[in-house]
This record gives structure tokens, C-alpha cells and sequence, in this order.
């Protein structure tokens, strides 16, 4: 400001940093008189104009912010890429939120508000109402998981009150994979592809349909392996859980001791001051099963889940297969819109017409509104379960939508798949928001499952560590998908991997380190989580061999008549005897026989005679994994 007090409108315009022009129309604004640029005005004018100035700039700023919070017209992708969520998050909550999942679809300004609200995004709040009425309440889908017998298939084929498992035993059923259960005029799906593994295959693919899980379990029984393997698989997908303890019908049922084993996973009965309901039934005598879907109904209500009927049709596949008449058939839960017959959509790399639906009552519709499933034929292939569809608006859009796929897949260069080590998977945690290492142990002994989870619990790391699941027994398929679902890795404690469970964790890429040392493991483990440079002891398989039959020769010891499996089986080598997947025995082959003659090494392909060191207890069936260890950075 001058020193007489009086300041030219340029000279303020320039302090500002404004065009004179644009401070005149401020000043004009406020209703300053003035005369132009060479007009004069005075100290205490200049400070107003310089305040509100600085007013109007801090308001932009805010409003600049707040657009950039909620900026309409962008598509799901930005939206992900805007907010650092990963798409594959975002996609299954989109339609679970009621907004349709169309990658090139740009979101309404009202439906990123929306959506960003909906998860909990720092946004401001969101109230246009008009927009909200589009949303409506939708059935709950609820998926039923349990232990193999325990009653899934008779306590849904109670629930819809039809005879699939019965019919199961005689010939296939014609269900579509889902049904729909009316309860005083409100409606449950249920998704009859029960177990985890289908279950987890879908969530791998994007998408979780269920807003529910039913845990069902034996009362007889009480809770079993595949029981904490589905809750587990529950839990990871972060879906409620309502348990249903089945058979209390029978004499030896015991439902409070359910409720204690699960209450000690987690899962404390609400009677007990926990969230959980349990409801004890009988699928068969049909007792409790009023009160389960009641509880459903409540439990959907608290999620107070709704979807919009009147936007694009999307939603998720959760069968298909291929009906020698009719060609391939796929059933979908229509999560979001209309879907209509003779609507183009594409579902994964298929794009195709809608030329005909049926409901779960094997009803022929010509459109059906979310949510609801229906079995969609006049696709030209079979789409995978879990793969997310969507409308395309015309002929044009499928044509070009084809054209698309067809260029992405001549140009997709064959990706290799690059195992992800545990050191990635850490260095990739470092730019992960949620800081923590998701791992599945597998063990030989419930002993020895104690042991390493103590001893992994007394790492000491900055690195949460999680254990998502834990069991007895040889690595199979399902710890691998489930550590592929959260990103996680499998640590094995004297047991190996089914060749199913390696090959499955070689094409996603999830680490699996077996050790047979306790001492080696927390060790490695440690120096890991650390950071530090790990002197791993790298064993290398030589070779395996199965054992098929055996003979005791006095003076000698037990003989293994083997065939050699992989690679070559040497004299002298370091052993494992493994039965079971898991290693029973750690040793050396002491002699090697083919017809009688010692021999120094026998190839894959032959037969011979194998005798262990120390060990006379081998078996037919078992395995002898012949290895040499070295150390050696990693
Ligand atoms: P899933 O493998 O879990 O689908 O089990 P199923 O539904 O096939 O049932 C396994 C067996 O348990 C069948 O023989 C059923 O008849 C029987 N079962 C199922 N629920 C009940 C029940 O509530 N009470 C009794 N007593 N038996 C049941």
C-alpha cells in the first residue's frame, strides 16, 4: 500500500495479481465507486478488496478440493485410480451398492458422491434425495457352506421345500443353480453351489455375489475341517455369518458345544454377549428353519441393502454349462438394472444376445429386474463362474465391444507368471495402505500347528502378521486360492503340497515355503519380516520315488520296492519319507538296489530297492523325496 494512503486500481490489480479488468468487476461487486485503472482509493477500501480477494481465492481452493472429491463423468477405473482402490476391490462393491459394474460407463456426478459415501470415502455428506429414491430394497443373497454331510443340500432342498437331494442320487438336477424363497412377501436368493472352493473361485474373479453366508454344522458332528475352512474363506470376503447348527433331531446332537468350538474361532453367540446368531434345525424334520430365514431377513435388513432397477443390467455368473439342445446356458444373479430378452451384453471375453430367461421357477420371462436369478440362454460360449456381465446398448456397442476384445487378445503377450516370493509380497505390502502379511499354515500334527503358530506370533516385526487359515494336513487347492484371495502366502510345516495345490499356486503366482525344521523356520522368517538378507538352506529335490510294495530281509531291514517318480534317486543322499503329504521321516537312502546289484543311481522310469537309514517302518504308498542342501543368499 502507498504511503499517502491512496492506491491506483492497476497498482492493487498488480499487487493481487489480477487483470485490472477483473479486479474492477470485484470492486464492482462489492460497490466501490470507481473510475477505471487510474482511479484512486483509499488504505482502508484497498484492505476491504484485499480481504475479499483472499476470501473469494479460499473459497475456489475448497470448492476445487471438493470437485475433486466428487468429480462427475469419470469411469469406475478413474474413480478406483482417484480414490487408491484397487479395481478388482471396487468392482464386487459397486454392485453390491446397486450401481452397475460397465468399465466404459462414465459415473454420474450423484453416483460417485454416492458411492464414495457408500464406502466410506472422506467426502462430504450426500443427501440428493431425488437420486436416492432410484435405489430400492433388494432380497439378500445368501450362500450355505458347512463340512461335506453336514445337511447343506437337504437344508436348502427344505428350505425351497423340492426334492434336489434326493433327485441328486438318481440322476442330475435341473436346478439353475439358485432359488428364490418368498418369506411374508419379502424374497431370499439362495446360491445352491455350496462349497468354499466355488466360492473362492468366484471371489478370485472379482466378485462375491453373496451378502450372506450360512455356516451350517452338524450338532452330532460339532465342527470339522471343512466347517473352519469355510468360515475362514467367509471371514476373508468379510461377508456376515449366521450359523445354523443342523441335525438336532439327532440323539447325538450337542449344540452348545458348536457354540463353544466356534465361539473359541471368533464367532461368539449372541446368548454369550457376541454378534453371532446361531440357529439350531432339523432340515429334516423342517424344526428352526422359519426362524433361520427370519434371521436372514433381519440380518439383510441391518445391511439395509438396496440396488437401482432402473439402470444399466449388470451382475455375476455363478453357473454354466452347455444343454445339448439348447447350447450354452449360464445362471447369473442380476444385480443391478433390467435384464431384457434380446438385450446385448458381454460377460468376461463373450459378447452375446439375451435370447431367452428363466427363473428359478423355470419360468420363461421376457425381462427381470434386480435382484433376481435368472439362467440366460443364446450366449455363444459358456462364461465362467464369477465373472462380472453387463448391458451393451446397441448392436453397434457389441460389434465394437467385439472388435475390442479380439485386438486385446492378438496383442496380449503370453504373461509369464513370476512366482510372488514372500520378499515381493513385502515389498509390495510398503505401498499398501493395510499393512499386513495374510498367511495359511498347513501342518502334520495339531502339535505341531501350535508350536508354529506360537512361533510365529513371537516374531518380532513391524509387519502385522494374519493367519487366515490354518489346518492339519498336506497343502491342497483351496489354501492356495485362499492365499491367492488375500494376497497372501502358505507356509507348510513338515507337509508338501498336492500336485494340484502346485500347480494352481504356479499359475497365480502364490509362494508356498515348506519347512521340516521349526528352528529354520522362525529363523528364516524373522530375517524376512525384518528385512534382512536371508541365508536360505536350499534344498534341492534330486528325485522322488514311490514306494509299491515292501520286504523285510533279516540282517538288512525293510526294503522298499520303489519306481522312481522324478528325477533320479542317489545312494548316500539326504531323504524324506513322505505318506500323506506330510514327511514322516527325515533320513539318507543307506543302500540302492536294481536286480540285487548295488547301484550308485537309479532314473526316473525304473524300478528298485530302496533301504533307509534308521527307518524300517516305510510303507507302500509313501514317498521318498531324495534332496541335497546347499546355503545360499537369496
Ligand atoms: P451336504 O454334503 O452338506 O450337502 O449334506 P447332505 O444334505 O447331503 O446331507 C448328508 C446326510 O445328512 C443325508 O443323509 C441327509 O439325509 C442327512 N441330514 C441332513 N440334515 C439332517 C437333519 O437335520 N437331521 C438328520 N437326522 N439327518 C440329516
Amino acid at each position: 500500500m502507498s504511503k499517502d494512503g491512496k492506491n491506483r486500481v492497476y497498482e492493487i490489480a498488480r499487487e493481487v495479481g489480477l487483470k485490472p479488468q477483473r479486479l474492477i468487476e470485484i470492486m464492482e461487486e462489492l460497490g466501490i465507486k470507481n473510475k477505471g485503472n487510474l482511479s484512486i482509493i483509499d488504505d482502508e477500501t484497498t484492505k476491504v478488496i484485499k480481504e475479499y480477494i483472499k476470501e473469494l481465492r479460499d473459497k475456489k481452493k475448497e470448492d476445487e478440493t471438493r470437485s475433486r472429491k466428487i468429480a462427475g463423468n469419470i469411469t469406475i477405473k478413474e474413480f478406483a485410480d482417484r480414490f487408491g482402490i484397487p479395481l478388482t476391490e471396487i468392482r464386487e462393491r459397486i454392485m453390491k451398492l446397486g450401481l452397475p459394474y460397465k468399465p466404459t460407463r462414465r459415473l454420474s456426478r450423484d453416483e460417485v458422491h454416492y458411492l464414495a459415501a457408500e464406502l466410506g470415502l472422506d467426502v462430504p455428506e450426500f443427501e440428493n434425495a431425488e437420486f436416492l429414491k432410484s435405489f430400492v430394497k433388494r432380497a439378500p443373497v445368501v450362500t450355505v457352506m458347512g463340512h461335506v454331510d453336514h445337511g447343506k443340500t437337504t437344508l436348502l432342498d427344505a428350505i425351497r421345500k423340492t426334492s434336489v437331494a434326493l433327485k441328486e442320487k438318481g440322476q442330475i438336477t435341473q436346478t439353475i443353480g439358485a432359488s428364490t424363497v418368498k418369506i411374508d412377501g419379502d424374497e431370499i436368493i439362495f446360491i445352491d453351489t455350496p462349497g468354499h472352493e466355488a466360492f473362492t473361485e468366484m471371489r478370485l474373479r472379482g466378485s462375491i455375489v453373496t451378502d450372506i453366508v450360512v455356516l451350517v454344522v452338524a450338532a452330532d458332528e460339532g465342527v470339522k475341517e471343512q466347517t473352519i475352512e469355510s468360515l475362514n474363506h467367509a471371514r476373508a470376503a468379510k461377508v456376515p455369518i449366521i450359523v445354523a447348527i443342523n441335525k438336532i433331531d439327532k440323539p447325538g446332537a450337542d449344540p452348545e458345544r458348536v457354540k463353544q468350538q466356534l465361539a473359541d474361532r471368533g464367532l461368539l453367540p449372541e446368548e454369550w454377549g457376541g454378534s453371532t446368531t446361531y440357529v439350531p434345525v432339523s432340515a429334516k424334520t423342517g424344526s428352526g428353519l422359519q426362524d433361520l430365514l427370519e434371521i436372514i431377513r433381519l440380518q439383510s435388513e441391518f445391511l439395509n441393502i438396496r440396488t437401482d432397477v432402473n439402470t444399466v443390467a449388470s451382475g455375476t455368473i455363478i453357473e454354466s454349462r452347455i444343454d445339448k439342445n439348447i447350447g450354452p446356458l449360464a445362471t447369473a444373479i442380476v444385480q443391478t438394472g433390467t435384464l431384457r430378452v434380446g438385450d446385448y451384453i458381454r460377460v468376461g471375453n463373450i459378447v452375446g444376445r439375451v435370447r431367452f430367461m428363466f427363473d428359478t421357477f423355470g419360468k420363461r420371462l421376457s425381462a427381470i429386474k434386480a435382484i433376481s436369478a435368472v439362467e440366460i440362454g443364446g450366449l455363444p460360449d459358456i462364461p465362467e463362474a464369477g465373472e462380472i456381465f453387463y448391458q451393451l446398448e446397441s448392436a453397434e456397442e457389441a460389434k465394437e465391444e467385439t472388435k475390442l476384445i479380439e485386438e486385446t487378445l492378438k496383442s496380449k503377450i503370453t504373461e509369464t507368471n513370476v512366482p510372488k516370493t514372500l520378499e515381493e509380497l513385502l515389498k509390495g505390502l510398503e505401498s499398501r495402505k493395510e499393512k499386513k502379511l495374510y498367511m495359511v499354515i498347513k501342518t502334520d500334527t495339531h502339535g505341531s500347528l501350535e508350536a508354529v503358530k506360537k512361533a510365529v506370533k513371537e516374531i518380532k516385526s513391524n509387519i502385522p502378521i494374519e493367519i487366515i487359515h490354518e489346518g492339519v494336513g498336506g497343502i491342497v487347492k483351496s489354501d492356495v486360492l485362499l492365499a491367492s484371495a488375500t494376497g497372501g502366502f502358505i507356509l507348510g510345516f513338515n507337509v508338501r503340497a498336492t500336485a494340484e495345490a502346485k500347480q494352481e499356486a504356479k499359475q497365480r503366482g502364490i509362494e508356498i515355503k515348506t519347512y521340516d525344521i521349526i528352528f529354520e523356520l522362525v529363523e528364516e522368517l524373522t530375517k524376512l519380516l525384518q528385512g534382512m538378507v536371508v541365508k536360505e538352506k536350499k534344498e534341492v529335490v534330486l528325485g522322488k520315488a514311490l514306494v509299491k510294495e515292501t520286504f523285510k530281509i533279516s540282517d538288512v531291514g525293510v526294503i522298499a520296492g520303489s519306481l522312481v517318480t522324478e528325477g533320479r534317486i542317489v545312494r548316500n543322499a539326504k531323504a524324506k519319507v513322505i505318506r500323506d503329504n506330510a514327511v514322516i521321516y527325515n533320513t539318507e537312502i543307506a543302500s540302492l538296489k536294481r536286480f540285487k546289484e548295488d547301484v550308485r543311481e537309479v532314473m526316473k522310469g525304473y524300478e528298485c530297492g530302496i533301504g533307509l537309514k534308521n527307518f524300517n517302518d516305510i510303507k507302500a504308498g509313501d514317498e521318498i523325496e531324495v534332496y541335497s542342501s546347499t546355503e545360499e543368499e537369496q
